[in-house]
């Protein structure tokens, strides 16, 4: 406001002085004129007073001399002594005359000349006038006659005085009017100027009034500027948000909001009483950084914020954030603004804490906590301090996971892992293998969210990863294990089926027998019959197939081979399966009967564990409904297509069916209702029948008995299923 306020009286003062300037020089001026007009006027007033003078001397000189002329003239005329009484005076004051004239025109040269030759004329006429008057009755005649003569010298002499005078009259009165015109001038001049003045001393009058009104509007403005930012200062400090005081650089604090006072713990009281000071507040160890602090308030009047702790009254610490100026310069007093920390103190150390737990489950959980940017490559990287063969600190960070060496998966899961990738979308357990530096096999699994930035682009992942060779191991070693047992399993049910499998062996070789005599027989006829003989051996050669197949089917099943893939016909693999145990199914009583759907696709698995799955189950419902005294005892096997596109394989039975409560059970190792039962057969079909890809699962058939219901894949998509599965197990 104030900046406002000079600038426009700066802007007004030039001109002002300007006006002011010629106002003054013409008034000057004027007055200079007006006195040189004066003194003009006194000269000439002088002049004109001493040409009158000079004239009336030379008027009463004329006067005097005619009277003296006419004095003597009749004297010398009548010689009567009476015209001679006024003699002495006249003749006195003509020469007192004639020096008053010379001093009148003293300032004249010529006049003064002309005066002092007419006071000696008039003094050497009035002597010679004395001498005729003297010698008069003597001489009387031409005595006169010289006399009157020698006076009008005299006469002559003033006329040229006379002349002289009035032609200096006219002068004088030329000039006198050249004064008065002049007058004239000065006095409308003086007027002009008195007008102006007047009028500027008006307007400079109005624009001060106006001057002073606006500087006491401004004022006014000021005022409440002033006060407008004291009441929001004082609202700051009122506030309590933050601490605000004030103090001495000496460290006195001279004010102070109720925010820092309750910061320190000290009450109002404390402050009026001047028991706050800088050094009391402040625990020694941090005296020093304080001592730099006021070195810098005093060099340049700030102090930048920094954190430090002040002493509460009751002596504990309060950590607090501090910045502080001085008011102005040359004053020894500031203000200090003061943030408590408390808060954000405690938020630093839980977060820290927090840090700190995350880690330490990171460390607990994961091998591997990884970052990668927009192009999948690695940003960060941490490995778990146990982890044994880490990748040296820094190795792979600015590549991608496929650009450092690995082994598993293949090439087609790595592009759809690419793929998942470039979606930007979560991902889980991916697994792969690294070389080991022993050469072996270091298997990991990797998991990872996609991270965003707040405009939700896309900026890298964040995931962990667990090293799940150890894991990988125990399965291996399990899936043996399982194999081993799976085999025993295997081994075990043939045992069981053992009276069945003889039947199925020595049925075709009994019919051979048989078969043969009757081709001897036919042989040794006269003729022989040899079309009966080639229909004979026609059926020795099938039953002759027939045992051989049952033979290598059931080598097979004891044999402990790796798993095959093979793309077989469901329908074909069951029928094996009931040829085999038909005479155990005979022996219990129980109708086997088949409803199997024709056109179903081929799979694709192990014949000799999905054989041995179907087995299983038959020989379970066979054992089931062994048990059962009264009723029908039928297994129903039937085939279908599968909603999720494989084929479906169900197994009815109409034995005492399952326990709700068992169902839960019913797959898991060891389980079993039988005195006798190992309760491993449904635990190795489940992880058969998983390992495919498919599902198993019981429930109840109606209206009685058990239903085992069991699907898998078509051949393309037990592909897939096998890469998320992992490894077929070596059952
Ligand atoms: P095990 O035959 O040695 O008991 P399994 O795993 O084959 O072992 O069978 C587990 C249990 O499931 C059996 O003990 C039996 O209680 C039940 N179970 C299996 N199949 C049937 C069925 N068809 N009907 C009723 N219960 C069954």
């Amino acid at each position: 406001m104030s900046v406002t306020l000079s600038q426009s009286s700066r802007w007004f003062a030039r001109p002002l002085a300007l006006v002011v300037a010629v106002l003054l020089t013409v008034v000057v001026a004027t007055g200079f004129l007006g006195f040189r007009y004066w003194q003009e006027r006194q000269a000439a007033d002088l002049l004109f007073e001493r040409g009158r003078q000079v004239l009336e001397t030379l008027d009463r000189l004329r006067t005097v001399i005619a009277d003296v002329e006419a004095q003597r003239r009749g004297y010398l005329l009548t010689l009567d002594p009476s015209y001679l009484k006024a003699y002495g005076v006249s003749d006195e004051s003509v020469r007192r005359d004639a020096q008053a004239l010379q001093a009148l025109v003293a300032s004249d040269p010529l006049q003064n000349h002309r005066a002092g030759h007419l006071a000696l004329t008039v003094a050497a006429k009035l002597r010679e006038i004395d001498d005729i008057v003297n010698t008069a009755r003597t001489s009387s005649g031409p005595a006169a006659l010289a006399m009157i003569r020698s006076l009008d010298e005299i006469r002559s002499q003033i006329d040229q005085m006379v002349d002289h005078e009035r032609f200096l009259r006219v002068d004088q009165e030329r000039r006198a009017e050249a004064l008065e015109r002049r007058k004239a001038w000065l006095i409308a001049t003086a007027v002009v100027v008195v007008a102006v003045l007047a009028g500027a001393a008006l307007a400079l009058a109005r624009f001060e009034a106006r001057r002073r009104r606006k500087a006491t509007e401004e004022n006014v403005q000021l005022q409440s500027d002033i006060e407008a930012r004291d009441r929001k200062i004082r609202r700051l400090v009122d506030a309590n948000i933050i601490g605000i005081i004030i103090w001495e650089v000496d460290g006195r604090i001279l004010e102070a909001n109720d925010e820092f006072l309750r910061m320190v713990g000290y009450d109002r009281e404390d402050l009026t009483a001047g028991r706050l000071h800088r050094t009391q507040l402040t625990p020694p160890d941090w005296r020093e950084r304080d001592a730099r602090t006021v070195a810098e308030l005093k060099r340049i009047g700030t102090a930048q914020p920094f954190e430090k702790e002040y002493l509460r009254k009751d002596g504990s610490r309060v950590p607090v954030l501090i910045g502080g100026a001085m008011f102005e310069e040359g004053t020894n007093q500031g203000v200090g603004f003061v943030l408590d920390l408390t808060e954000r103190k405690r938020a630093e150390e839980a977060l820290r804490q927090s840090e700190e737990r995350f880690r330490t489950l990171v460390q607990f959980s994961f091998d591997v906590y990884w970052e990668t940017d927009a192009q999948h490559r690695f940003v960060h990287q941490e490995f778990a301090e146990s982890l044994a063969d880490a990748p040296a600190w820094g190795a792979e960070i600015g590549r991608t996971r496929w650009e450092v060496p690995y082994l598993e998966p293949d090439a087609e899961a790595w592009r759809k892992h690419r793929e998942t990738l470039d979606a930007h979308l979560p991902f889980r357990d991916f697994e792969l293998a690294r070389p080991a530096p022993d050469g072996s096999k270091r298997y990991v699994s990797v998991s990872g969210l996609p991270m965003f930035d707040e405009r939700g682009r896309f900026v890298g992942y964040r995931g962990v990863g667990r090293h799940i060779t150890e894991r990988k191991r125990a399965e291996e070693a399990l899936r043996s294990a399982q194999a081993e047992l799976a085999h025993a399993n295997r081994v075990a049910t043939l045992g069981q089926l053992t009276a069945s499998v003889a039947h199925e062996v020595s049925q075709p070789i009994a019919a051979t027998v048989l078969n043969a005599q009757a081709a001897v027989r036919w042989l040794g006829a006269q003729p022989p019959n040899l079309g009966e003989v080639r229909q004979i051996l026609g059926q020795i050669t099938d039953d002759g197939k027939r045992a051989g197949d049952v033979i290598g089917w059931i080598r097979a099943l004891i044999k402990k081979a790796p798993p095959r893939k093979e793309s077989l016909e469901i329908n074909q693999a069951i029928l094996e399966v009931i040829a085999l145990t038909r005479g155990e199914a005979v022996q219990n009583g129980v109708w086997v009967r088949t409803q199997l759907a024709e056109g179903l696709p081929r799979i694709q698995a192990d014949r000799v564990q999905l054989q041995q799955v179907i087995l299983n189950l038959i020989i379970n419902a066979i054992e089931a409904m062994n048990g059962a005294s009264e009723g029908t005892r039928e297994l129903l096997i039937s085939t279908a297509a599968d909603a999720s596109n494989g084929v479906l394989v169900s197994l009815r039975d109409t034995g005492p069916g399952l326990d709700p409560a068992s169902l839960e059970h019913l797959f898991d190792a060891f389980y079993t209702t039988k005195s006798s039962g190992l309760g491993m057969g449904l635990s190795i079909c489940r992880s058969i029948i998983e390992a495919q890809g498919g599902r198993i699962w019981a429930d109840a058939n109606k209206p009685c008995g058990a239903a085992f219901h069991f699907t898998l894949p078509l051949e393309k998509e037990e592909t897939a299923a096998a890469e998320h599965a992992g490894p077929m197990p070596a059952v």
